[in-house]
């Protein structure tokens, strides 16, 4: 079994206090040990071993980015103006002219993004599936939701049948599972949201993650219009799906208020998905922005885990998630950068500072230090995955997911900062290596 021993100015194990001047000891694809400098000799007399210094660097684990859509990389001009139901059916209208290689540049282009950040583990949400073996391909650890789409419940076996279809084409690929077989991949369902998928098409995907002890991804409580479309008798989330679903059954503008009867007797997406038995332990929702008080505590009472995408809901005008709350409650939160399509990059560090920033603007009070959002990057979104057993931190026994960033040259900077957190989110460090399962991936800067 190979060992490597990486080595920096500073190691931020995240579940224990940072140390100054060490190396983690990597065997094979996990963490054997983590130690001051002086104390590597012995630790490794007669081991044969590949050392790697990084001298005025950091190790960290790997971040883990709970929410992206690989495919819409090159669509950062895409106009977000009128906001997200505005948005949407522009993303549909220029995808749907896209070939399959188009779709794979995109992709391509935002794994080397994502690498070059310092994630190691994506949470992917895919239309077509393409993601799933660049993903692989890469070296990265992946969870890729094939999504679901389906307001018809008289429709929703074929579509589940469709679903599995989709999957099993996946799974065929050599370069998936040979990552599957390496633990680094998963496949899993993604409903889209809860007004696209009616709760019969959903009860199916939530059975079928339960079976395969799968984590379930969705987008909920996005927008103010889809509080307001469980609650009222039409809105403007009702015109939206006439267009969207008209665009597959030109009947839909006809039909649409038989087909979306399942949506009445809830005040709110949450209580829905509650009274449809929707709500569990494997959801990781996306968003969660328009959640009221009883909306939070059926949320805990369901142990949902939340990926929280500041820069996205500020961009397409959805509002601040009440964080304040959401962590009060105890709720599983980690970050995601959503799509470029709606966001500036997929840098979590860069969402880390900007979420800072928009919730002490309007939450003075809460308390968001360096470390607790570093946190918020690591174990805590592994916690997200129900990973936090063998990911998240740098421990021994824990996979050897690990990041390594080089800090500027300005010693009077990196030198007069005893905070390895706060030097991290400053914004002037770089990624220097990456490891995923102790494998190096190749750095693009
Ligand atoms: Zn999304």
């Amino acid at each position: 079994m190979e060992i490597k021993i990486l080595e920096a100015a500073w190691i931020l194990p995240i579940t224990a206090p940072p140390i100054k001047n060490a190396g983690v000891l990597i065997a094979g694809a996990h963490i054997e040990a983590i130690a001051k400098s002086e104390k590597l000799p012995a630790i490794l007399a007669g081991k044969n071993c590949v050392r790697h210094n990084y001298g005025q660097a950091i190790i960290v684990p790997g971040f883990i980015n709970l929410h992206t859509h690989l495919e819409y990389t090159i669509l950062q001009s895409l106009s977000v103006e009128g906001g997200l139901l505005a948005w949407l059916p522009r993303l549909m209208d220029v995808t749907a002219g896209w070939s399959q290689r188009d779709r794979l540049d995109s992709i391509q282009q935002g794994i080397k993004e994502v690498i070059a950040a310092g994630t190691t583990f994506i949470v992917d949400n895919s239309y077509d599936g393409a993601s799933v073996r660049a993903i692989a391909q890469a070296g990265l650890r992946g969870l890729v939701g094939l999504e679901l789409f389906g307001v018809d419940q008289s429709l929703s076996d074929r579509q589940w049948q469709r679903w599995q279809e989709r999957l099993e084409k996946e799974l065929e690929d050599q370069v998936v599972k040979q990552a599957r077989k390496e633990r680094r991949l998963d496949i899993t369902v993604a409903p889209h949201a809860p007004y696209t998928v009616c709760p019969a098409l959903w009860q199916q995907a939530q059975q079928w993650a339960k079976v395969n002890d799968q984590i379930v991804l969705t987008h909920l409580a996005e927008s103010a219009a889809e509080k307001k479309w469980f609650d009222a008798a039409e809105c403007e989330l009702t015109q939206f799906l006439i267009e969207a679903f008209g665009r597959i059954d030109p009947d839909f503008g006809n039909s649409y208020k038989e087909k979306l009867i399942w949506k009445e007797g809830s005040k709110s997406p949450v209580e829905h998905l509650h009274k449809h038995g929707l709500l569990e332990n494997n959801l990781l929702a996306a968003h969660a922005v328009h959640v009221n008080d009883q909306d939070i505590d059926l949320l805990k009472a369901n142990t949902v885990a939340i990926a929280h995408c500041p820069r996205s809901n500020a961009r397409l005008d959805c509002g601040r998630v009440p964080l304040g709350k959401l962590l009060k409650s105890g709720l599983r939160v980690g970050l995601g950068t959503d799509s470029k399509a709606s966001n500036d990059d997929l840098d979590l560090l860069a969402e880390a500072r900007f979420a800072i920033n928009w919730h002490k603007e309007q939450e003075p009070a809460l308390e968001m230090e360096p470390r607790q959002i570093i946190e918020r990057l690591t174990i805590k979104a592994a916690a997200c995955l129900n990973r936090e057993h063998d990911l998240g931190s740098l421990a021994p026994g824990k996979l050897a997911d690990i990041a390594v960033f080089a800090l500027s040259e300005d010693k009077n900077w990196s030198e007069s900062n005893d905070d390895p957190y706060d030097l991290l989110l400053q914004g002037r460090v770089k990624l220097q290596a990456l490891f995923v399962n102790g494998a190096e991936i190749e750095v693009f800067n």
